[in-house]
C-alpha cells in the first residue's frame, strides 16, 4: 500500500503571535514552527497501515524553505520518503491553488491513500484534502477518527458526525482522506529515526519541476486581526414575574440562544 500524508507546517500554538503593521501577515520574529496538529494524527494512522499491511509512507508539504523540517521529522518517525515544494511564486495560494500544486505533483504516484490533516492550524481552510479528491478523481471521506482495511481495495472508516456521533462508512481505493485529531497516539521519533532521516530520499521541487497550468489563486486576505471582545452588564429590574419577562425577551431576540 502507498499512502501520501500532507504535512504542513505552521506557528506552534504556545508562541506568542503578533500582528505586523501591514495588517496582513504576522511577525515572524521569535516564533517557532511546528507540524500542523492533525497532520501528526495523520501521519501516524498511515505509519500504522504500513505496519500492518506493508508499503510506502511518503510525506509531503508545500512552504517556505524551513518546512523542509516538518518533512524530515516525519521521515525521523518513520515515513519511508520526503518531497518538499517551495516557491515564491506559490507563496500567496489559496486552499483550491494548493490543491493544484499538490494534484499536480501527487497525480503520477498513484498513491492508494491520501491523508491530510482535517484542517490547519494556521490559515484553516479545512479545504485541501477535499479539493484534492476531486482533482484525482478518488473517493473522499473527512472528518476520519478511525482506519480499517478491507482487503486491498477498500477502507473501512469512522466519521466524526455532530453531537458526539459517529460512523462507519466502506471507501475504494484510491482515496483521500481528512484526518481528524485524536484517533491514535501519534509516536516521538527515537534516536535511531533521527539517523536514519538522514539516509533517506527527500526531494525538492519548485514552480519549474512542476507541470501547471497558469494557476491563478482567488482568494485574498484583507486584513488579519485579534477578535475584538466587548462586555456588557445590564441590571434587570422588576418583581420576579417582570425579570422572567424581560429575560426571556432578551434571550428569545437580542442574544437569540431560545427558540
Ligand atoms: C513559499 C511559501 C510560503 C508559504 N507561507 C505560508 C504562510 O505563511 N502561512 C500559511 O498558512 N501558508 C503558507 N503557505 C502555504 C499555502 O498558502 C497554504 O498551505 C494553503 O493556503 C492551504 O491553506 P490551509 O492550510 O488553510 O488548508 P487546509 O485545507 O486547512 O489544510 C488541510 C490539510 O491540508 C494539508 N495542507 C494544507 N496546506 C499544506 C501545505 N502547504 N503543506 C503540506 N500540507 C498542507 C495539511 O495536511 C492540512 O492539515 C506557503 C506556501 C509557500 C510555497
Amino acid at each position: 500500500m502507498k499512502i501520501c500524508v500532507l504535512v504542513k507546517q505552521v506557528p506552534d500554538s504556545d508562541s506568542l503571535i503578533k500582528i505586523a503593521d501591514d495588517n496582513l501577515t504576522i511577525i515572524e520574529d521569535g516564533i517557532t514552527s511546528t507540524t500542523n496538529e492533525c497532520d501528526t494524527y495523520a501521519l501516524e494512522e498511515a505509519l500504522l497501515l504500513k505496519e500492518k499491511h506493508g508499503g510506502e509512507v511518503v510525506v509531503c508539504s508545500m512552504g517556505k524553505d524551513s518546512a523542509v523540517q516538518v518533512v524530515k521529522d516525519g521521515l525521523a518517525k518513520g515515513a519511508d520518503r520526503g518531497i518538499m515544494i517551495t516557491d515564491e511564486k506559490f507563496e500567496n495560494f489559496d486552499a483550491l491553488a494548493t490543491s493544484k500544486v499538490f494534484a499536480s505533483v501527487l497525480k503520477d504516484e498513484n498513491f492508494d491513500l491520501i491523508f491530510t490533516g482535517l484542517q490547519s492550524d494556521d490559515t484553516g481552510n479545512a479545504q485541501v484534502g477535499v479539493i484534492l479528491a476531486e482533482l484525482l478523481n478518488t473517493s473522499h471521506s473527512s472528518l476520519v477518527i478511525g482506519t480499517e482495511m478491507v482487503g486491498d481495495t477498500v477502507i473501512k472508516v469512522k466519521r466524526e458526525l455532530e453531537g458526539g456521533w459517529a460512523q462507519w462508512t466502506e471507501l475504494d481505493l484510491p482515496a483521500s482522506l481528512t484526518i481528524q485529531s485524536g484517533l491514535n497516539k501519534p509516536r516521538y521519533a527515537s534516536l535511531r529515526g533521527i539517523m536514519m532521516m538522514k539516509k533517506k530520499p527527500l526531494q525538492t521541487m519548485s514552480a519549474s519541476d512542476i507541470d501547471l497550468d497558469d494557476i491563478a489563486t482567488k482568494a485574498e486576505t484583507k486584513q488579519i486581526y485579534v477578535p475584538q471582545k466587548t462586555k456588557e452588564t445590564e441590571f434587570i429590574s422588576g418583581s420576579p414575574d417582570e425579570i422572567v419577562e424581560q429575560l426571556m425577551e432578551k434571550l428569545t431576540n437580542e442574544i437569540k440562544v431560545l427558540g
